[in-house]
């Protein structure tokens, strides 16, 4: 089933979400129908917020497969940064320079109920931290970073 994307404006963007404590029917239903939904968008990301559900749930995409990260956090950071333009399905016809981790650590649940650690470089990195930013409220219009 398709989803409608949110757009900013929408107050269910700006709450910090809570976490998921079993995955059960919902949530794997969740999961289906966001991924229906992200398949037809141009997005390589999309956090449950963005479909109108504060959970602490994020699809990824980063090239041709779809991650799936419950309860995703960033247990490391690098200390290299980079500045690069990104868009966002929830702010349609903006491209905003964001300063980001070039390489961090994450731990998450997957949708088999397993705990997994992986490190994540550059591009996956920068659509992990901007999809974590949707499950506290933060919007890439809070960023607007400097090159
Ligand atoms: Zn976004």
């Amino acid at each position: 089933m398709l989803l409608d994307i949110i757009k900013i404006g929408d107050e269910r963007l700006r709450k910090v979400s809570e976490e998921i404590h079993s995955i059960d029917e919902s949530v794997l239903k969740l999961i289906k129908n966001m991924k229906d939904t992200f398949k037809k968008s141009k997005g390589v990301g999309l956090a449950a917020p963005q479909v109108g559900v504060n959970k602490r749930l994020i699809l990824v995409k980063p090239e041709k497969e779809v991650y799936v990260f419950i309860n995703p956090v960033i247990i490391n950071k690098g200390v290299e940064m980079a500045c690069d333009t990104e868009g966002c399905l929830s702010v349609p016809n903006k491209w905003i320079n964001v300063k980001r981790y070039k390489h961090i650590d994450i731990e998450f649940i997957g949708e088999d109920g397993d705990l997994y650690k992986v490190t994540a470089n550059n591009f996956f990195a920068r659509i992990i931290q901007h999809e974590i930013d949707h499950l506290n409220g933060i919007l890439i219009v809070d960023k607007n970073n400097e090159k």
